[in-house]
């Protein structure tokens, strides 16, 4: 009988490539069969931070030598990278965690070898991202991802502001020290009614996955402490999900839109339903242009 990792082997592996590998993002029993292998057979390998490749290595009983690839050298490291694959060499490309050039380096370092004229491999892994959609639901059968929110409040809030008639569900990447923060701004830029997937400490020790609204968010992070900490994948409802909020807001606009102008359709929406005045206003703007109606762009001056 073939064993696994001899599968994993049959896949021809050239030379003078680059191997863009995944690796777990927690449990470090999320590791490839594939990725073992090619992490075996590679000359080099390209680490975001070469002490925490050399540990995660070390438990696979693998030792490679490392370049050190991270978001402050990455072209100047790409050169480097792009000499050894001139030597004939191959090279793997590996993130502190999950998948390299998912909000992680590793992708100008892919842009810069192709460039060069080579080969790019990619080897499918753990990604915080895919791991937290696929025990989202339906609701995020469409989805567009944000990676990190900008840091400051009122970037974040602009940026925010510009996704309120976004029609997909939106996935974000969070740190600890803003979770509480960045909650409470989806719930004031998308108003309260849409769902919430707080994908928290995935794969380890402490995961949890919490569904709720946006308006229940800032709650339940405050009801235990212990909620706010870890790594957390954050996934919004787009404006056009059929959920009985927005469409509860649709029928309001509509009627609404019969008696005053987008402006105020959107300003008195926001006061009744206590959902965001910017996104009920794009709402507004576009139930005002599906009715094929000219002045729309008027009104919002
Ligand atoms: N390249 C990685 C990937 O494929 O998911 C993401 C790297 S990014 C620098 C780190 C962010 O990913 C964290 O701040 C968090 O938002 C998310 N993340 C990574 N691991 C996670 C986990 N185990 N549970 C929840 N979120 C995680």
């Amino acid at each position: 009988m073939t064993s696994l990792l001899e599968l994993a082997e049959t896949q021809h592996y050239p030379a003078a490539t680059l191997y863009v590998v995944a690796t777990p993002i927690g449990n470090t029993a999320d590791i490839t069969l594939r990725a073992l292998h090619v992490l075996g057979l590679v000359d080099r390998i390209a680490a975001e931070d070469t002490r925490n490749t050399g540990q995660l290595l070390a438990r696979y009983g693998i030792s490679k030598p490392l370049v050190a690839v991270h978001e402050h050298n990455e072209r100047e490291a790409a050169l480097r990278v792009i000499e050894h694959l001139r030597a004939g060499e191959r090279v793997a490309c590996v993130s502190d965690a999950g998948t390299p050039g998912i909000s992680d380096p590793g992708a100008k370092l892919v842009d810069a070898v192709r460039a060069a004229g080579f080969q790019v491999v990619p080897l499918p892994g753990a990604s915080a991202l895919a791991t937290a959609l696929s025990a989202a639901g339906d609701w995020v059968a469409t989805f567009t991802f944000l990676g990190f929110l900008p840091s400051r409040t009122k970037q974040r809030a602009a940026a925010l502001q510009a996704l309120g008639a976004h029609a997909h569900a939106m996935v974000f990447y969070e740190a600890p020290h803003r979770i509480v923060d960045t909650v409470q701004a989806l719930a004031d830029a998308f108003g309260p009614t849409r769902r919430l997937l707080i994908a928290r400490e995935l794969t380890k020790l402490h995961e949890s996955l919490w569904c709720g609204t946006l308006a229940e968010g800032p709650a339940w992070l405050a009801a235990d402490a212990n909620r706010q900490r870890g790594e957390f994948v954050l996934t919004v409802e787009g404006a056009s999900a059929q959920s009985p909020g927005d469409a509860d807001h649709d029928a309001l606009l509509r009627m609404l839109l019969e008696e005053v102008p987008v402006k105020g359709a959107a300003k008195i929406a926001a006061a009744l339903t206590g959902a965001s005045r910017n996104a009920l206003y794009a709402r507004a703007l576009e139930l005002k242009n599906e009715g094929g109606d000219e002045d729309a762009e008027e009104d919002a001056n």
